[in-house]
């Protein structure tokens, strides 16, 4: 695996149809993954905040989630095949997931949104199988989302609690879990929910 360093965050040099493939052999083994698809937002978030920078550095993976994160490794030497965003992946995971009929769990968006995005995913890819979702407007101390996945043992759980809160969700929360590929995704759940 090779790795390309900008402003001190790792980003994984694969492009969008090898990191799919690479998830799935996470997806084979039942191996914890951690993904954060970066934009140069969260780029210069890292930067400016320690804490932030130390939480994305905990992901398995962080793909350039954007064309100035592709022309900025360009521009330092070290060219990215292209854009791997989190939309585009939680796509192509749920095209696997509907070949492999995979457990998927959908944490975030308002509660209208996520109902429309669940019933939009069941449509397009009836051989998913949703096991929970959860909306994105929850007591953080206090819930039981965590438990639920635990329960239900998703292979993909989607993220989409706006940065940084997927992120910290996920990093939070990880050690828990023993399986799944966890990946913060932004605003796709409002673009599937149409
Ligand atoms: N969101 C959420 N909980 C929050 C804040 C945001 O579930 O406390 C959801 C929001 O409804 C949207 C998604 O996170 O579906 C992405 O939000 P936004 O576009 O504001 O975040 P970005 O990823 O662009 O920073």
């Amino acid at each position: 695996l090779k790795f390309v360093d900008i402003l001190g965050v790792p980003f994984i040099n694969m492009n969008q149809s090898q990191f799919v493939q690479q998830l799935n052999s996470h997806i084979q083994k039942n191996e914890k993954t951690f993904v954060v698809t970066a934009n140069p937002e969260i780029v210069m978030k890292a930067v400016e905040e320690p804490d932030y920078m130390e939480l994305i550095r905990k992901a398995t993976y962080i793909t350039a989630d954007g064309i100035g994160v592709v022309k900025a490794a360009g521009l330092l030497g070290q060219p990215l095949p292209g854009r791997v965003t989190g939309y585009d992946t939680m796509i192509e995971l749920l095209k696997m997931g509907n070949e492999q009929e995979l457990k998927i769990y959908l944490l975030g968006a308002q509660q209208e949104t996520l109902e429309k995005a669940v019933a939009n995913i069941h449509k397009t890819y009836p051989r998913v199988q949703i096991v929970g979702s959860h909306n994105g407007f929850f007591d953080w101390e206090s819930n039981d989302i965590q438990k639920e996945i635990q329960e239900t043992k998703p292979d993909l759980i989607f993220v989409a609690l706006g940065v940084p809160r997927q992120e910290k969700w996920v990093a939070e929360n990880l050690p828990q879990f023993d399986k799944g590929i966890f990946i913060g995704v932004g605003g796709s759940f409002d673009v599937i929910a149409g």
